[in-house]
């Protein structure tokens, strides 16, 4: 259980998502036997909006639990989903001894109706945490933000919120991208006030291309520090200089956050086993 590893050692995790399509798992299934030579604690696989491709979400998570015989935790979103189809990925899951989920409630997906978001089954990803505590006996996760959540009117009420998550059952958190370390540490001492004591991973994604800031970056709501906008501007219209910085820079913020007595670092992979793994060699 990956909960109670995190008692015991320090952990690093990827984060990978499936494939788009069905003729790209063998493609996908190299790029895992890849990540896993690198030693990871667990690996979490993301899970399209509104449960679109939720079956390919299984079947990774199920060849990393089952091939590789690392740890996988499936992410699983309610916003799209009824109790009924969510109960049956959770079964899928079991079948195939996935034991570990990241429950979220996603983004409203562009083509649903006010109608069908407004008659959701759950709100929040607390709720389908007491839900799912309920009626199976997976281990949950929750996500995290460190900027707090964009549509949070304060970092105080989001907080309260995650408190809400550890109480529905979050054996640990799993942090939003950053690129300021500080935003992290403030996090944790507010979190820590608020009465969180479960682990909060901290979530890392290099940022290798210029493309990156107008997509995840945009979309998760972190801000880009000085440091980061002087290495997109210096090295962002060259790809190997930016790839390189942008290692560079996640070994320095992961580096910083071990010296600073962080113990559980969640790399996003972006399914990409050479700019992993020379992360991986930057903080062994
Ligand atoms: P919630 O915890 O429900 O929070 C959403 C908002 O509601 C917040 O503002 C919160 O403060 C508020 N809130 C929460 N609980 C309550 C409550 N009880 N009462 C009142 N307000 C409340 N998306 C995907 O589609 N697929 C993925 O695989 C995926 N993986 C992710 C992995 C990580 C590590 C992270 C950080 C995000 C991921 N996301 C993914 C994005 C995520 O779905 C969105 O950020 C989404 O907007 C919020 O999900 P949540 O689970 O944090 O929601």
């Amino acid at each position: 259980m990956i909960a109670d590893l995190m008692k015991h050692k320090d952990t690093l995790s990827f984060e990978v998502f499936p494939p788009k399509k069905d003729g790209e798992f063998e493609k996908a299934f190299e790029i895992l036997n890849s990540l896993g030579t690198l030693g990871p604690d667990y690996i979490s696989v993301t899970y399209g909006a509104g449960g679109s491709r939720a079956g390919k979400t299984v079947e990774i998570a199920s060849y990393i639990q089952n091939t590789l015989g690392i740890d996988a935790m499936a992410h699983l979103t309610c916003v799209g989903s009824r109790r009924e189809q969510l109960l049956g990925v959770c079964e899928e899951l079991e079948k195939a001894n996935v034991t570990h989920i990241l429950a979220l409630r996603g983004d409203r997906p562009k083509d649903m109706t006010d109608e069908q978001f407004l008659s959701r089954d759950f709100e929040h990803a607390s709720d389908m945490m007491g839900f799912l505590r309920e009626h199976t006996d997976l281990h949950l996760a929750g996500a995290c933000y460190p900027e707090k959540h964009y549509e949070s009117f304060s970092m105080e009420s989001d907080l309260n919120n995650l408190k809400k998550k550890q109480d529905a059952g979050a054996e640990f958190f799993i942090s939003q991208l950053f690129l300021d370390n500080d935003y992290y540490y403030a996090f944790l001492e507010k979190a820590a006030k608020k009465g969180i004591t479960v682990p909060i991973c901290a979530g890392i994604m290099p940022i290798t291309s210029a493309k990156q800031i107008g997509t995840s970056i945009t979309l998760s709501g972190s801000s880009v520090p000085k440091a980061m906008a002087d290495l997109l501007a210096t090295y962002g219209d060259n790809p190997d200089d930016m790839r390189r910085a942008g290692v560079d820079y996640a070994i320095r913020q992961i580096r910083d956050l071990k010296e600073n007595g962080v113990k559980h670092i969640h790399l996003y992979s972006m399914n990409r086993p050479k700019t992993t793994g020379e992360i991986v060699d930057g903080i062994r």
